[in-house]
């Protein structure tokens, strides 16, 4: 007993003595100088990028839920890296998995829900003050240039100013204005080995809608961006390694939207059962696994994003075992001319 009580005052000095210490401002700043000099060492070591496709997670949320990005998919080879949507919190997520901006090659956008678009910014800027070497193409649905030539207009006094105070040699004007490419349904890009193919999404009523499929060295990716599956959903998928999908859980949002009405929430409840048309629901997505041969299935884009274990285990009722569940800074290596699949979670 004495040794107990030894120990804990021991300890109890011991913390009064680090707190004191932890006010001490030569010590603060030795602290600091070595917290930055790991931070600067950290950024200035090229994040290793394996050989083959690799698919990171920057944004796993829909607009119902909370403590998730929404929607963003980055898709990066040795030699490529384009990014598929720029939902709100994305960025942060970005510089959290250090993935190489000044390398961007592209921004891919589904369609221009508030929850695709709203860091496209962010992006240009981070990869822009990074060292990015060509303006960023904004490729999507027909609508983009009208998006692109907004946010240029929004952004104009923002980039003189950072001219201004960083000068041009630092930052190149001409670098911080985002081009905009407009892409159809079937229509492909091909970037050296990889090739981008273009699919009609049925996301109703917004029209176009895109999702994409990325082919490169013998490995495949689909990425939906938001809508419904059909035939086209089957047809792309066909003999795809891995499919990120928007996924609705309908017990959840049936419930949800049963519950604010009781409560007297119409609008609210309105509002939630409006969702259920035009997102995937778990069940269609389940069937879509288990009917095709694509390798494997990851639900993102969550509606809503699970806020514990028994709505995450709700999504995967019935699931099969190659699907699974996306959360903010999770990957999956492709490894090249390969059938595995190997997931990395945060
Ligand atoms: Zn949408
Ligand atoms: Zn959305």
């Amino acid at each position: 007993m004495k040794k107990i009580l030894l120990l804990i005052m021991v300890l109890a000095v011991l913390a009064l003595a680090a707190r004191f210490l932890s006010t001490v401002p030569a010590i603060q700043d030795r602290v600091v100088a070595r917290g930055t000099a790991t931070l600067a060492q950290q950024a200035a070591t090229p994040l290793p990028i394996p050989e083959g496709l690799n698919v990171y997670v920057c944004g796993s949320a829909s607009p119902l839920g909370m403590g998730q990005a929404q929607a963003c998919i980055a898709v990066v080879t040795p030699e490529h890296f384009y990014l598929i949507d720029s939902g709100a919190g994305s960025t942060e997520n970005l510089g959290r998995l250090r993935l190489p901006m000044a390398r961007l090659d592209g921004l891919l956008l589904t369609h221009f829900h508030s929850d695709h678009i709203s860091e496209i910014y962010e992006v240009n800027l981070g990869s822009w003050v990074g060292g990015r070497e060509q303006p960023i193409t904004v490729l999507g649905p027909q609508g983009v240039g009208k998006i692109v030539d907004g946010i240029n207009a929004t952004y104009n006094l923002d980039r003189i100013y950072r001219v201004g105070h960083h000068g041009a040699d630092l930052l190149a004007p001409e670098l911080g204005v985002l081009q905009h490419q407009s892409l159809a349904a079937g229509e492909t890009i091909a970037d050296g080995e990889l090739k981008i193919t273009a699919y009609a999404a049925e996301h109703p009523p917004i029209e176009p809608a895109l999702g994409y499929r990325i082919d490169y060295r013998g490995r495949s990716v689909v990425v939906s961006g938001d809508g419904n599956v059909n035939a086209v959903t089957r047809q792309i998928v066909d003999g795809a390694d891995l499919l990120l999908h928007d996924a609705l859980s309908l017990p959840f949002v049936t419930t949800l939207s049963k519950s604010l009405a009781d409560a007297g929430q119409t609008r609210q409840a309105q509002i939630v059962t409006d969702v259920i048309d035009y997102h995937a629901s778990t069940e269609s997505l389940v069937a879509l696994a288990n009917e095709t041969n694509v390798g494997m299935v990851a639900f993102y884009h969550l509606v809503p994003v699970p806020p514990n274990a028994i709505v995450a285990d709700m999504f995967l009722r019935g699931a099969p075992d190659k699907v699974t569940l996306t959360e903010d800074l999770m990957w999956f290596e492709l490894p090249a001319d390969s059938k595995d699949i190997v997931i990395h979670k945060p």
